[in-house]
């Protein structure tokens, strides 16, 4: 059985007046024996959140490179340094925003897992890929150029995001989910010994109204979530689904 994890992704949002919330998410995490619970904060916040128990702090993206003439950019041991234990790649804001290409996802993965960082390696189709029926072969085409061998259900957690379903309010039909986790489910349990046992989150517009249906489905294993992971009222409800 895959392990059932709420990740919180906070992208460029919170000052250290949010850290209530995360004191909040942290007592009701304590509280849940079976779920993990992770959060991303901006790398401004990663110290803070991580001296809270019961929460697995996360980074959004690291460097491949360990050291070096990178203005601006951080390592992946220095995230590991400033508490994190795992770290997003590959978020399709990043591939946009940064034209991260799925062979640097790659190198990005490599170098979190050599600094004892989780990996939550995020892909997901375009609103025109969606319309064009080529879902599943996009997915499969990022997972097999952007999850490098070696990956366990210790070292790897695999997020779908559909991107046309981030921060809209829109998520695709449960059977659409349903058939892509199965999709990604029988591909990483024919490429990695353990495939079967990696956590399989959904990512895009998850709330409190639909958490609960979209955990119902098979092989999700939890969520990533934006928008509603900023305060406990949204998030502490989402857990409480799973
Ligand atoms: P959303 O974002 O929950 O706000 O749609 C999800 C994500 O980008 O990880």
């Amino acid at each position: 059985m895959a392990a059932r994890i709420i990740a919180g992704n906070w992208k460029m949002n919170g000052l250290a007046a949010a850290l209530p919330e995360v004191a909040w998410i942290a007592d009701a995490a304590r509280d849940m024996t079976c779920v993990e619970t992770v959060i991303a904060p901006p790398v401004t916040l990663l110290p803070r959140v991580a001296g809270h128990a019961g929460i697995t702090p996360a980074a959004q993206d690291c460097h491949a490179a360990d050291a070096g003439a990178h203005t601006g950019d951080l390592s992946a041991p220095m995230l590991a340094e400033a508490g994190a234990r795992a770290v997003i790649l590959g978020h399709s804001e990043r591939r946009a925003n940064h034209a991260e290409s799925d062979v640097q996802v790659a190198g990005k993965v490599r170098a979190a897992w050599g600094a004892g960082l989780r990996t939550i390696l995020c892909i997901g189709e375009t609103e025109a890929q969606y319309r064009g029926g080529r879902t599943v072969e996009v997915l499969a085409r990022q997972l097999a150029a952007s999850l490098p061998e070696g990956a366990t259900p210790a070292n790897t957690i695999v997020a779908y995001e559909p991107v046309w379903a981030i921060g809209t309010g829109i998520t695709p039909r449960e059977d659409e989910i349903e058939r892509v986790h199965r999709a990604l489910r029988d591909r990483l349990a024919s490429r990695f010994a353990q495939g079967g046992e990696i956590s399989l989150l959904y990512g895009g517009s998850v709330s409190a109204e639909n958490a609960a249906s979209i955990f119902a489905l098979q092989n999700v294993d939890g969520a990533l979530v934006g928008g509603a992971s900023l305060t406990a009222g949204k998030f502490v409800p989402i857990m409480n689904a799973l």
